[in-house]
């Protein structure tokens, strides 16, 4: 078994103890069977990941002792999506955390018919996916909030990708390679969007509707289809920003070079 990772709400310097939470020590010690002394590393989403060692005694602590990766940017895109079944939606965050998601927010449409979770319990999920999948930080996760103020509230800057089912849009993958502005993207409920709500999608300044291919996906497949494809066009942009530029100044298909 590698060395643990914890997420912990402290700040996170050489030397200065960290306390542990009731279930965090719980976990360390007997499910991990971390020893007084054993290593563990901590972050919490800002000051790096720390190297630290277990105290002892009845509440532990755990003193950082050297800076193990230094805060580093991950840059992931929003993800709107409807609500769905406690848990599809558990296992959806786990993904979307292990895919680079920055930051969840719920939207609430006409054919929403499931309840939303609360963001407290699905933040325990996405710790518990950040912690065990490596990264530096953990995904804010909204509130629930109507669907054309979550587009609206999402910043003039960020293109926001909307799939749209319809069949008649460009591929996700061509939108992401023309446009590097999409930092969003929008997943409709199990009953799809409503007419009304596509037509003020598609006319919103913001919104660019993609497909994601010929079937018609779940509302979890779509929402990790479309964080898997920003990922990887986003890790080769990373990797060859020439090749990144070129594809930006060719037109997408079947649009005549408005992503619309
Ligand atoms: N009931 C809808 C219908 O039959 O048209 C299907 C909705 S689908 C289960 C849930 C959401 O996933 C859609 O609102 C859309 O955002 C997304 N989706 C699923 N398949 C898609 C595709 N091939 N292209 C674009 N979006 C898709």
């Amino acid at each position: 078994m590698g060395v643990p990772r914890l997420f912990v709400d402290a700040p996170l310097a050489a030397g200065a103890p960290v306390r542990l939470e009731r279930q965090q020590a719980h976990y360390l010690v007997h499910v991990m069977r971390v020893a007084a002394g054993g290593i563990v590393f901590l972050f919490n989403g800002s000051d790096g990941e720390w190297q630290a060692r277990l105290g002892g005694g009845r509440n532990p602590e755990l003193v950082p002792e050297t800076l193990h990766r230094a805060q580093a940017e991950e840059p992931g895109p929003i993800l709107l999506a409807a609500p769905i079944k406690r848990s599809r939606l558990e296992w959806l965050v786990e993904k979307a955390v292990e895919l680079g998601v920055a930051r969840l927010v719920p939207v609430l449409t006409e054919r929403t018919v499931v309840r939303p979770e609360s963001a407290d319990r699905l933040r325990v999920k996405a710790i518990e996916a950040a912690e065990q999948c490596g990264r530096l930080t953990v995904p804010e996760l909204d509130e629930p909030r109507p669907l054309l103020a979550a587009v609206d509230a999402i910043g003039r800057d960020t293109l926001v990708a909307f799939a749209d089912e319809a069949g008649d849009a460009p591929p996700l993958l061509e939108l992401l390679e023309r446009e590097a502005g999409v930092g969003a993207l929008l997943v409709g409920p199990e009953g799809g969007f409503a007419p009304a709500e596509r037509k003020a999608l598609r006319g919103h300044p913001a919104v660019r509707p993609v497909s994601l291919g010929p079937t018609i996906l779940r509302a979890e497949t779509a929402a990790l289809y479309a964080s898997t494809v920003w990922a990887a066009v986003a890790v080769r942009r990373a990797a060859d920003p020439a090749r990144a530029a070129r594809s930006a100044s060719m037109p997408v298909a079947g649009t005549g070079g408005d992503s619309r």
